[in-house]
């Protein structure tokens, strides 16, 4: 029996990848890897962070078994300006052709159901998610290693890779919940872009003008953060967004959204899974 692990820069795979290690051993364990890039692209704001890719790297080693990085060769505003949609979060054609596809793809090429047992590092306080990771599988066998005892958190699941030596993402240091996408997201709120602004405002400016970008390709405005105003719900552009920060006006530091790559899945999408 192989075990195949949905292995992405977060510390939720790295720990279920962990746990599966401990359980079954690595001879037969694979870490899967979908990249949202191509991996020669060396640009900076493109992919994931430059540091989850160290992360990553470093995570596999100590975990053993085989990293297998597959990538499409394309990066998410590629994967908008093709479907000819703004990604958001309900509709995330970034995830879905570089995640979920893929990888499905990948494990039907390489197993029949009955040779592989796939693992989520979705944990005990996403486990509304497994659910649908299960159904959208099926046939194919899926566990949550981290929704099981002990439970965790991410700061301890930090501290356990660090224990042996892996440093924890830079990203959950400056303050990002998920080591996605570089702090971007499509399902992120308003807290975690202005967080991004703050941190790496050259990121934010790249994502910005692809966003602007794409508007044009597209010939409209179709914005995907949310913005309640007197109760009334507005969509925003990341530009808008930058100046309302500028402007000094308050800012709803708690609306962090949904971000979680591999977790939400789309209405009928068949290929859902999730990262940490
Ligand atoms: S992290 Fe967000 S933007 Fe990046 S691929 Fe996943 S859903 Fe899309």
């Amino acid at each position: 029996m192989w075990h195949v692990v949905m292995y992405s820069a977060g510390i939720g795979s790295w720990s279920a990848a962990m746990r599966v290690a401990e359980k079954h051993g690595t001879d037969n364990l694979i870490l899967l890897f979908t990249d949202v890039k191509h991996k020669l692209d060396q640009h900076p704001h493109r992919g994931e962070d430059q540091d989850a890719y160290r992360f990553l790297v470093e995570g596999a080693k100590v975990i053993g078994g085989r990293l297998e990085w597959i990538s499409r060769g394309k990066h998410i505003w590629q994967t908008f300006e093709d479907n000819r949609y703004m990604g958001n979060s309900r509709v995330d054609p970034c995830s879905r052709e570089l995640k979920r596809e893929m990888a499905r793809e990948w494990v039907e090429k390489h197993f029949k159901p009955d040779e592989v047992t796939l693992y989520i590092g979705i944990d005990w306080t996403e486990m509304h998610r497994c659910a649908s990771n299960e159904k959208a599988w099926y046939p194919y066998k899926v566990e949550f290693p981290m929704c099981e005892q002990p439970y965790l958190v991410k700061s301890d699941m930090c501290r356990w890779a660090e224990s042996l030596g892996v440093k924890r993402p830079r990203l959950y240091e400056l303050g990002f919940s998920h080591n996605n996408c570089g702090g971007f997201c499509v399902k992120a709120g308003l807290g975690q872009f202005y967080n991004l602004l703050k941190t790496m405002p050259e990121r934010y400016a790249y994502h910005e003008s692809k966003q602007e970008e794409l508007f044009s390709v597209l010939g409209k405005r179709v914005p995907f953060l949310r913005q309640t105003v007197n109760r009334k719900l507005r969509y925003l552009s990341l530009k808008e967004f930058r100046e309302q920060v500028e402007a000094g006006n308050q800012i709803d530091m708690f609306d962090i959204g949904g971000c979680g790559c591999f977790g939400d899945v789309e209405e009928g999408d068949q290929y859902a899974t999730v990262a940490g």
